[in-house]
């Protein structure tokens, strides 16, 4: 099969979360189980960009409403990546350092998508299917069916996969002249609720929908930032596949962002040598449980009830404990938690700001990961967390409940509580600290390493799925 992934990140050319390391590894896994798999993103101006040599593959020129532009498309000459990737350039609108939160975002990414399709509408040959992650690529599959000028795209299969379904990329029936003509009476695909919704216009066109686990797959029948009786509806094409993590990447035997490497027999001394490093340089107590957090600071991973939880922990428990945070994201949860340190004064700390190379360390060295999410549709961190050897603490939602058993539970291993409130998240806190204390914590840490999340099977599952195979 030939499966063309159109996607707004990818790590490591470009990533904000989750959906940069699924789209760096997903096709990577399919390309191993001897599937053609190609990634194509906008030709953001990101350092990955300048450090590698690429050649020219296409040169067009398209329309967004009014608007006629040249695009440019460029493929990376070695595919290191494991599988090839491409970049759509649109001068004025894609060569920018960021990914996202531009006022033009919308004409950004709607550009984006009508030279994808052009592009491929211009091939010798018709991919097996046209993958697309989220909504800044969701009209994808509206415009290779129902545009006058791509007909001959109308068969070839789509997929959705929703990474995050609370973003959904709504635009106003003003922009519509931006669509690639289509027949007035399709409208209706593209609407939802008085505007244009691509996301919803992905999930009623696209051949088959997936969300990143099963459970967040149930929570959008409920909960979906309005799209939910939609979800009920389409429920029949729509399945979870929990994503994998990149087992090659986030590996701690040979992760050369750490201080010492381990695995599982030398769990102990390796997680102990990280520990102490990260303790060093944040001047944190090596002595304490380490918490650490991990994230974007918005809404639905709950980063501002942070402060709150650190005060309390200190004051209803003791100093017995220490949280270090890594993220960035809403101002004023920045510096809420950014001026903490100066009010706690010892046992925490705060990195703000985007850190690859730290987010590895701390893996390592935690012993707990606090992941309080109010929505989590699958969740990398705690995954991450557990081939680290660090114990899950996890709000019982979506991938989280996928992942995550609690240590009171038969076989289980981490801590999982129900609802993102102060007083639930103190109260798991005191429960790791018990836990952190017990006999059978190196054993659970030793046990967690060997879990398998690995994308080889999570890769055999898209495969399944795509139409033609
Ligand atoms: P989401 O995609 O919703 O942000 P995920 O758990 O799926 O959440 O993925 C988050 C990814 O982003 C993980 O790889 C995590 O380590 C990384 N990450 C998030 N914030 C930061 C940060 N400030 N510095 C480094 N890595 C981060």
């Amino acid at each position: 099969m030939e499966i063309i992934h159109v996607s707004a990140e990818c790590y490591p050319v470009a990533k904000v979360g989750g959906l940069g390391d699924v789209v760096g590894a997903l096709p990577k896994y399919q390309q191993l189980l001897g599937h053609v798999a190609k990634v194509v993103l906008p030709m953001y101006r990101t350092a990955y960009l300048y450090a590698h040599d690429w050649e020219t593959v296409h040169k067009g020129r398209t329309h967004m409403g009014n608007w006629w532009f040249d695009y440019t498309v460029i493929k990376e000459t070695t595919s290191e990546l494991g599988f090839d990737l491409y970049l759509i350039d649109i001068y004025g609108l894609l060569d920018r350092e960021g990914v996202y939160g531009y006022s033009d975002d919308t004409e950004r990414f709607t550009a984006f998508q009508i030279a994808f399709v052009d592009w491929i509408s211009q091939w010798n040959h018709r991919p097996s299917v046209v993958h697309v992650h989220d909504h800044q690529a969701a009209l994808i599959p509206f415009i290779m069916q129902y545009s006058a000028d791509y007909g001959h795209l109308k068969n070839v299969p789509t997929v959705l996969t929703i990474h995050n379904a609370q973003y959904q990329g709504w635009m106003g029936w003003d922009k519509n002249h931006y669509l690639p003509r289509y027949d007035a009476w399709k409208a209706g695909l593209l609407e939802w609720k008085n505007t244009i919704n691509p996301l919803a216009s992905a999930i009623r066109c696209a051949w088959k929908v997936t969300t990143v686990s099963p459970s967040y797959m149930e929570e959008l029948r409920y909960a979906a930032n309005g799209l939910e009786a939609l979800f009920e509806y389409e429920k029949g094409k729509c399945s979870g596949i929990l994503n994998g993590i990149d087992a090659q990447v986030w590996n701690p035997e040979t992760d050369t962002y750490l201080a010492a490497n381990f695995d599982h027999t030398t769990v102990a001394s390796g997680k102990l040598a990280n520990k102490k490093e990260l303790c060093k340089r944040f001047r944190l107590d090596v002595a304490k449980p380490l918490f650490v957090f991990i994230g974007r600071f918005v809404g639905e991973k709950a980063a501002d009830l942070l402060p709150t939880v650190v005060g309390d922990a200190f004051h209803y428990i003791g100093r017995e404990m220490s949280f270090l945070i890594l993220g960035s994201g809403n101002r004023a949860v920045e510096s809420h938690l950014a001026s903490l340190e100066g009010i706690v004064q010892e046992d925490y700390r705060a990195y703000i700001g985007y850190n690859e190379q730290l987010s590895h360390q701390m893996y390592a060295g935690a012993d707990f990961l606090l992941m309080p999410s109010r929505v989590e549709p699958c969740g990398l961190n705690q995954m991450y967390a557990l081939r680290y050897g660090t114990v899950p603490v996890v709000r019982d939602t979506g991938g989280l409940h996928d992942t995550v058993v609690d240590y009171a539970d038969w076989q289980g291993f981490g801590i999982r509580f129900q609802d993102a409130t102060v007083g639930e998240i103190s109260h798991a806190i005191y429960r790791a600290l018990e836990l952190y204390g017990d006999e059978r914590f190196p054993a659970i840490r030793e046990r967690i390493m060997q879990i398998d999340h690995s994308w080889e099977s999570s890769a055999e599952q898209y495969l399944a799925l795509y139409p033609s195979h």
